[in-house]
């Protein structure tokens, strides 16, 4: 963990479809106590299983099916092997028919379906591969018999909540319902998790803008959106949803495969790279690993990897986004949004040191950083929940100290800049906050002063 976060990991993902609730809870706990002895701040994102269908446990933890050879999914409880594997739908026999294709591991496997006898679903393995425990399964004519919220999903969302999670990963989201069910099980005051809506379903992409409109971040999960619409279709979409969500002021993830080959290799490949600086290029928030990292054998040397590459593609000249929060919002937010916009012009025409943000909810330094400052953000709050939820912030840094209001808090925010380093006494900073006693996020006052 130490070697991941040093690498420059700034979120955890604890996917909730494997481990145990415990296990979970140790390691969002190791990921926090290593984050604190570095000095730094780890945000912790808890994945719901959702609606995904999932094969069970494989012997040794994978195997490999061979091309034209017999494999049967059963809703017994079995350890699989290359003849038998278990799977999460019980309905499933039920559900396909001779003639029906099923994807695993985001397509890697194909399965066709030969006949279906009582609760066993007998295929031919159209492409071979090697499968890994509780890989996901995508069964296209099943989808529509799946329950969205499942007793799965309530599980993981209590165990989310417990150990404080900072963001919650709704998986195969259809509708903006689907987070808005989700929303209403939150608590209702302090630690409310964020909830990112992985977009990975054909229905959910004609529902985009409302979905973005009641997320509070996004993910372009290829690995499901990729078995979904043609894969050749993922790159273009990848970057309408980005576009979208740069336009909202969303933060947007860009997830899977992203340097898959370090899973087994020390070297990523051109392609990999390439794919990493365009996403950047493209407006991604935040770059996503899954198994490089859960199950590979050079997690360190992947992120750092991924990290390189991000900050190299991130000096590259790039035009400057105006979010239509910007010229949208209503009343209070309208100012807030023209104040970070007036506090980004300032900084850039004055070359600031940093844009400095004393912030109650996060709010202040999120609309700050949706106009893609060339300058450093600072997000300071003595809040947990808050610094967690800035860590997936395009370019904030989030910073432990009282957000004090008034005199108090200039002196404070200055002081926090110059000790993380990001300011140096004599330099100009931007301090963007709300006036005190104004609610958290109705930001009104930039002032530029010097360390
Ligand atoms: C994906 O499908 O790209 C994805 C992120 O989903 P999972 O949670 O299965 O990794």
């Amino acid at each position: 963990m130490r070697a991941l976060l040093a690498a420059g990991a700034d979120v955890v993902r604890l996917n909730a479809a494997h481990g145990l609730a415990d296990v979970h809870a140790q390691h969002a706990t190791l990921a926090r106590e290593t984050a604190a002895a570095l000095g730094r701040v780890v945000g912790v994102l808890v994945d719901l299983p959702g609606p995904k269908m999932r094969t069970g446990p494989v012997v040794d933890d994978e195997i490999r099916l061979e091309t034209a050879s017999r494999l049967t999914l059963t809703s017994a409880s079995v350890i699989g092997d290359a003849h038998r594997v278990s799977t999460t739908v019980p309905e499933l026999a039920r559900w396909v028919g001779p003639g029906d294709d099923i994807y695993l591991a985001d397509g890697a496997i194909v399965l066709h379906v030969e006949r279906v006898v009582d609760a066993d679903v007998v295929c031919e393995v159209v492409r071979g591969g090697v499968l890994r425990s509780r890989k996901g399964m995508h069964v296209p004519r099943a989808e529509s018999h799946v329950e969205s919220f499942t007793e799965a999903d309530a599980a993981a969302l209590r165990m989310a909540i417990a150990i404080k999670a900072d963001f919650i990963g709704l998986s195969f989201v259809r509708r903006p319902e689907d987070i808005e069910g989700v929303r209403a099980r939150l608590p209702k005051r302090r630690n409310r998790p964020q909830l990112v809506a992985k977009i990975e379903t054909a229905v959910a992409l004609d529902h985009l803008p409302a979905i973005v409109g009641v997320a509070d971040a996004v993910m372009v999960a290829r690995g499901d959106l990729g078995i979904q619409v043609p894969a050749r279709r993922v790159p273009l979409i990848q970057k309408e949803i980005i576009r979208f969500c740069n336009l909202a002021g969303k933060p947007v993830i860009t997830a899977t495969q992203m340097l898959e080959s370090m899973t087994r290799s020390p070297l990523p490949t051109r392609a990999e790279v390439n794919d990493v600086a365009n996403a950047v290029l493209d407006g991604t928030d935040a770059l996503m690993l899954s198994e490089e990292t859960a199950v590979g054998e050079y997690p360190a040397d992947t992120v750092r990897t991924m990290s390189e590459v991000a900050e190299a593609a991130e000096a590259w000249p790039r035009a400057r986004t105006t979010p239509q929060g910007a010229t949208a919002a209503l009343d209070d937010d309208r100012v807030a949004w023209a104040v970070a916009h007036a506090s980004v012009q300032a900084a850039e025409d004055l070359g600031v040191a940093a844009i400095v943000c004393p912030t109650q909810s996060g709010t202040t330094a999120r609309r700050v950083a949706a106009f893609r400052p060339a300058v450093p953000i600072a997000g300071i709050s003595a809040q947990p929940d808050v610094l967690g939820q800035l860590c997936l912030i395009w370019g904030v840094r989030p910073l432990t100290a009282p957000a004090v209001e008034g005199e108090d808090g200039l002196r404070h925010a200055v002081k926090s800049a110059r000790d993380c380093g990001l300011a140096h006494k004599g330099d100009l900073i931007a301090i963007v906050s709300a006036s005190p006693g104004k609610r958290a996020g109705a930001t009104d006052t930039v002032r530029i002063v010097r360390a």
